[in-house]
Parts: structure tokens; sequence; C-alpha cells
């Protein structure tokens, strides 16, 4: 071969190879633009129902769900309240005045209220004196005792009637959620509508705190967790209009079960009141059954609470309440209060901002978890 014959050959060998290199880069460019599945169809909209829009659940990936937490567990602060007490009283070899100064401080400062407070520590001076008790554990025992019976008694059952005769139409529970903003009103509504699917009953949510701009997207949240329908209506409309119209669509589709959020605060508290009747007048003017009014109070309110108590419990036929927050509150005895004063059994409470933590009020296990120092 010619000497040139050679230049050829290697040009057209670094050709081949340029080649082939331009041509593998094109090819993976080419796999990485393409789409790895097919794009997503758009979301459907939501069907509009005057001026109140009505949201079928998504479907949404299963939780990963924690254990269910105790409220003993969940109680820490709460007992921390009575602990220094306790253990100065057990320190002594018997009973004396100082014992009964830091019993009724302790009480005291767990929001257990001067009325209540008095009442238990005379309770439980009869019952020393009538049982002879001389040592400090014995007392304390019959503090528990006193707590328990105090508390015992009360019907803390969530009252739902299932229709049993559907003939003229179906006619769904309705459970209404009051209670000042920042409670844990929507929270609330959000478990308790996950436990009444588990236990077997159709949800449907009523968004009607339209005063707080963020209430109904929080509450849409919480129905999708929950895999509850919702009942929204525009912001600053009507309440009582966002209730009958989740109750009618709860009607015709034979939902067992309406959870209503209302309004924690309006422009001024007498309207507040004046609303919340007409939520609870409307929510029966059609097919719907009114069967729990629960109002929600944060328990780290304490004694504040319990003023709260008195004001919508006289405004709308409180049922049942609802203490929130009791897992980072030092004020649980606001319960006594609740419910020695007011009369009003408290019947679930919050020990934290996840959907399972809402558990029965249990008396025994809640004194119980008190005195476990
Ligand atoms: P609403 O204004 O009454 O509807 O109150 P939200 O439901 O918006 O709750 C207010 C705040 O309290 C939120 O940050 C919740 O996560 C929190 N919250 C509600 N219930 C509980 C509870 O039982 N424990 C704790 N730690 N936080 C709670």
């Amino acid at each position: 071969m010619k000497p040139w014959m050679y230049l050829v050959l290697a040009a057209l060998v670094i050709a081949f190879g340029v080649a082939v290199v331009v041509v593998s880069r094109r090819r993976a460019e080419r796999s990485i633009e393409a789409p790895s599945r097919p794009p997503s169809a758009p979301s459907p909209e939501a069907p509009q129902r005057g001026g109140t829009a009505v949201l079928e659940p998504d479907i949404v990936e299963p939780e990963v769900v924690a254990p269910p937490a105790t409220l003993r567990e969940r109680m820490a602060r709460a007992r921390s309240a009575f602990a220094g007490a306790f253990t100065g009283i057990l320190g002594r070899s018997g009973i004396t005045s100082e014992t009964w100064d830091e019993l009724e401080e302790a009480l005291l400062r767990a929001d257990v209220g001067i009325g209540v407070t008095t009442g238990l520590l005379d309770g439980l001076r009869a019952d020393v004196k009538e049982r002879s008790i001389t040592e400090p554990a014995e007392l304390l025992d019959a503090l528990q005792g006193e707590m328990r019976q105090r508390l015992a008694g009360a019907d803390r059952t969530l009252h739902f009637e299932p229709d049993e005769d559907a003939t003229d139409g179906f006619s769904p529970n309705v459970w209404l959620f009051v209670g000042v903003n920042g409670v844990g009103k929507t929270t609330t509504i959000g478990k308790v509508a996950e436990q009444q699917r588990v236990a077997g009953r159709s949800v449907l949510m009523a968004a009607g705190d339209t005063f707080r701009a963020a209430a109904a997207e929080q509450l849409t949240t919480w129905a999708e967790r929950a895999e509850a329908e919702l009942v929204r209506g525009n912001e600053g409309g009507d309440p009582s209009a966002v209730v009958f119209d989740a109750v009618e669509r709860a009607a015709a589709r034979s939902i067992d079960l309406v959870l209503a959020d209302t309004a924690g605060r309006l422009h001024t508290k007498t309207n507040l009141m004046e609303e919340l009747r007409k939520v609870r007048r409307v929510a029966e003017k059609g097919a719907g059954r009114v069967t729990e009014v629960l109002l929600v109070i944060d328990a780290t309110t304490g004694q504040n609470g319990l003023a709260q108590a008195r004001e919508f419990g006289d405004a709308t036929q409180v049922t049942g309440v609802v203490l929130t927050k009791l897992d980072g509150s030092a004020k649980g005895g606001i319960v006594f209060a609740i419910e020695i004063e007011l009369g009003l059994p408290v019947k679930l409470v919050g020990i934290g901002e996840t959907i399972g933590d809402l558990v029965p009020f249990e008396p025994d296990e809640f004194v119980g978890a008190l005195f476990d120092v």
C-alpha cells in the first residue's frame, strides 16, 4: 500500500468511530426523555350544587398506622402536676396539716378548680375519719377512690340512632362540633370520621366553618385521610346552608353520619351563639337528626375552657365534651370541673395530632394515670 492509502484508511476508521459515539449518545438521550408512565388524566371538576361543592373522596395511599397510643403514656405532663406533691406526702410518716396543704395546692395547680377541690378534700376528710386512715399511701388511695366515684356513672356513649325504617326517606345522624377557634375541632372531626368508618359507618363531613380561610382546606385533607365525603361552601358563606346541603346529600346517598364543623369565631360573640343555634335548627329542618353536640375544649387552657363550656352549653344543648391536647397539658384536672361543675360528660380525649390520637374517656384509666407516679 502506498503511504497516502494508509492516511485515507486511518481517516475512515476515525470517522466511523465518531459516528458510533454520536448515534449511541442520541439513543441514550431519547430514552431519558421518554415518559416512564403515561401522563395521568386531569382530575374531574367537583360537581357544584347551589354554591356548595361536593367532593368525592380521593383515592389515597394507605398511611402507615402506628400502634394506638394509650392515655397513660400520653399523660406525662398531667401526671407531673401531681408527682411532686405525692412524693412529698408519701415521704412523711403520717398525715399532717402540710399533707392537706400539699394536696390542695396540687389539685389547684392541675386546674381542678376551687369549688371541686374543696368538695373532693371534704369528702376525703370524712373518709379518713370514718376509716381511721393514718398512712399517707392509704390517704392517696382514698383520694383516688373519691375521684373515681365522682366521675362514675356518666353516659359517655356517642349517640347514634340507626334509621330502621327508611321507607319515607333516609335520615342521617348529625353530630355537631362546637368550640372556639384553635381548640382542635377540625382535627377531632378527622379522627372521629376515621373511627366511625372503621366501625362500619359511612361518613360525610360538612365544612361549616366558612369564616376561617383555612378551615375547609384542612377538612378536605382530613376527609381524604378518613375516606369520607365532604361538602364545603364558599368562604364567608352561610354555614347553615353548608350543613343543610350536607344533610340533604347524606340523606340522598344513605350516608349514616354527618360530622359538621362550625365556626369558632365571628365578629361578635352574640352572633356566634345565634349562628350556632341556627345551624342546629337547620340541621334538623330536613332529613337530619342531631344526636350529638360535642363541645371541643383545649385541655391546655384549663379553667378558661370552663367559661367557654358554660357559654356554648347554654346556646347549643351540648351533649358531651371532647377534651383535646391532654398530651401537652398539666391541667388535666379540668376534667373534674367540666363533669362536676357543669354536669357535662367528657366523651373523648385527644392525645396527639395524628388520626389515631383520640380515645374514649375512661375515668378509671384517667385517674390511675394521674396517680401512677
Ligand atoms: P380548630 O380551629 O378548632 O378547628 O382547631 P384545629 O383542628 O385546626 O387544631 C388546632 C391545632 O391543635 C392544630 O395544630 C392541631 O394539630 C392541634 N391539635 C388538635 N388536637 C390535638 C391533640 O389532641 N393534641 C395535640 N398535641 N394537638 C392537637
